[in-house]
């Protein structure tokens, strides 16, 4: 016997839930509450929740300031999701650490405010909100930014989050029983279409949709039936303590170019700040010294007080990036029960509740155009291909 229940879901004898999600960073966690408060029974399946791009996150959710140019149909689904962010936020509850904080962007030097003019202008071009600022009005707002800095102009819609406590806050609604705290090693299949999961120790769960969003480790899921063309993006970050004397150390975010490389300083409700963040396509995952040196180095040019804070910890994570910087994210080809949401590159944390949003329609059937930028297979040759056999009958991954 069949029953339906929420939009959209079909439950099958011997389902564990109406959703599995593979992947509990904020990704797959965004995408399961959201799912579970819209009357789905959800099941996320991971060995460490938490601990992968999302561990190391600014969490800035940085729609405005982080344009870059021909990215224009990433821009609107980055400013969908920042619009979306003050409600979500509100329905994960005060612990999820969201802040309203504007943020200000610096330029060291002459060189450095000519490439932010420039920025300005494409922002500006885009109907994008940013406010001029004097270099003494910056001051006024944030006393221990650097006498000497070159230019400077606020962005009020560029919020952050504290994306640890996200995850804390989202794992804690799903609730204990939500997590199968195991590695899926393979999409379990079933006469053309995906049936769940196959875990590492060969036990299959299954549902009538399942959500791959285990970032990064998409590429070595089994039984995908499109190859998925992630690649690791390297970022080294810091988190340091501001003592008592030299709170708050900032309030806004601060953003900066320092001879023309990028550098932020994220202030904390708890008086610590994140500084970061470099970016390194080299294959290691180890803490950069030269990356360290040289934030702290860019980071002292806007604020030398950094100089006096407590380094407390330093933290390397890959960004799952893709080939035009979008996301991998919505259904392939006509492949019944999958839904693909990865490759949110440094984006991931802002773009939670569009990926959320999509997710919700697509598993209550509907579409919309706008979308296609995003699907997953844009980039392979071939078609999606159906195994003919359960992947778990192949052997899993
Ligand atoms: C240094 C740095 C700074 C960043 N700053 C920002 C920022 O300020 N703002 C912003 O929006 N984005 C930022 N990002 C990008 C953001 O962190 C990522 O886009 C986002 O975290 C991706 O989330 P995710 O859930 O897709 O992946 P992840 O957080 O990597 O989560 C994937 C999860 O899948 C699990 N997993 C992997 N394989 C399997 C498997 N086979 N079975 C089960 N589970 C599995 C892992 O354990 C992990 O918990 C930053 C990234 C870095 C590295």
């Amino acid at each position: 016997m069949e029953s339906t229940d929420a939009p959209g879901t079909t439950r099958n004898p011997g389902d564990v839930a109406d959703v599995i999600v593979i992947g509990a960073g904020v990704i797959g966690l965004g995408i399961a509450w959201t799912a579970a408060r819209s009357g789905r029974r959800v099941v996320v399946v991971d060995p460490a929740p938490g601990t992968g791009a999302s561990f190391a996150a600014a969490g800035m959710l940085a729609a405005v300031s982080e344009y870059h140019y021909q990215e224009e149909a990433l821009l609107g689904l980055m400013l969908d999701s920042a619009r979306r962010w003050p409600e979500f936020a509100a329905a994960a509850g005060p612990d999820c650490g969201y802040l309203a904080t504007p943020t200000l962007c610096l330029a060291a030097d002459a060189a450095d405010r000519q490439a932010f003019a420039d920025l300005r202008a494409a922002q500006e071009a885009h109907g994008l909100a940013v406010q001029p600022l004097t270099v003494r009005e910056a001051r006024k707002a944030e006393p221990l930014l650097a006498p000497g800095i070159a230019g400077a102009f606020t962005i009020e819609a560029d919020h952050q989050v504290d994306p640890r406590r996200l995850v804390a806050a989202l794992l804690g609604r799903l609730g204990d029983d939500a997590l199968v705290p195991a590695r899926a090693a393979s999409l379990a299949w079933d006469g053309g279409r995906v049936a769940g999961v196959v875990l590492e120790d060969g036990q299959e769960l299954r549902a009538a949709e399942t959500v791959v969003a285990n970032g990064l480790g998409a590429r070595d899921l089994g039984g995908l039936p499109v190859a998925l063309p992630l690649r690791p993006v390297y970022g080294d970050i810091l988190r340091l303590r501001v003592p008592e004397a030299l709170r708050p150390l900032v309030t806004a975010t601060v953003r900066g170019l320092v001879r023309g490389r990028p550098v932020y300083v994220v202030p904390r409700e708890d008086g610590t700040v994140v500084i970061g963040a470099t970016q390194r396509e080299d294959g290691s995952g180890a803490v950069s010294a030269g990356g360290v040196y040289e934030l702290l180095r860019d980071a002292q040019a806007l604020v030398p007080a950094v100089a006096e804070l407590e380094l407390t910890e330093t933290t390397a994570r890959a960004r799952p990036g893709t080939p035009d910087n979008a996301p991998l994210l919505g259904r392939v080809g006509n492949v019944p029960g999958l839904i693909v949401a990865t490759g949110f590159f440094r984006h991931g944390v802002l773009l939670t509740p569009a990926a959320a949003e999509v997710c919700r329609q697509l598993l209550e059937g509907r579409t919309d155009p706008q979308w296609d930028s995003f699907r997953p297979d844009r980039f392979a040759s071939q078609p999606a291909r159906i195994p003919a056999v359960s992947a778990a009958e192949r052997g899993g991954s």
